[in-house]
């Protein structure tokens, strides 16, 4: 259950952005597919988004939003931080790139949160992109696809490129 994983992760926060006189919403649409994540880096994944939403915010809240839109799901943390200039909107997702004088709740970080939030979601086929503005705030989308059909593509992609020697009428199990 993506959305139940999902605001349970989110809500390892509750206190700490409480603390801070901040607030944590999260939003659970009607979701009717199922999503297949590895429990662990989907973790990976989303206590990256909340923490860096509470570490680029001085005040505000953090809305994380669950949503099935067809044969997606979408995933979204925002935050009323900081905000991304927008030359730079591409950088933050290249390891170690961080914003100078982002002037957030702390500077602390390697910058490599987002590139390896950006492998994960990769890896399940999902996409991840982030709309924000300096000063405003931000917004990190994650799509997934509901059901297993890209995973099996995957895998017979695999036996593809193992070479000819491979039986390519294997059953998946
Ligand atoms: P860590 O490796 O500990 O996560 P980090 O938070 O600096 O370090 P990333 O999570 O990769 O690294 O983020 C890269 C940079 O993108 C950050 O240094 C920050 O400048 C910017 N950034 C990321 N998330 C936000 C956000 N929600 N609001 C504003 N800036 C952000
Ligand atoms: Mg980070």
């Amino acid at each position: 259950d993506i959305a139940a994983l999902t605001e349970d992760l989110a809500s390892t926060f509750r206190s700490a952005i409480e603390r801070a006189g901040m607030h944590l919403h999260i939003h659970r649409g009607e979701i009717s597919g199922d999503v297949y994540v590895d429990v662990d880096m989907w973790e990976r994944i989303i206590l990256n988004l909340v923490s860096n939403a509470f570490k680029y915010s001085r005040d505000g809240e953090i809305v994380v939003d669950i949503q099935q839109e067809g044969q997606l799901i979408s995933v979204s943390v925002s935050d009323t931080g900081v905000g991304i200039p927008e030359d730079q909107l591409d950088k933050i997702f290249d390891r170690f790139y961080r914003v100078e004088n982002s002037g957030g709740r702390s500077q602390e970080g390697t910058g490599i949160g987002l590139a390896m939030v950006k492998e994960l979601v990769k890896l399940h086929h999902g996409t991840i992109r982030v709309e924000s503005k300096p000063g405003e705030g931000s917004v990190f989308t994650i799509h997934m696809p509901v059901g297993k059909d890209h995973l099996m593509a995957d895998r017979i992609e695999l036996n593809n490129t193992s070479g000819p020697s491979l039986n390519h009428s294997t059953t998946f199990v």
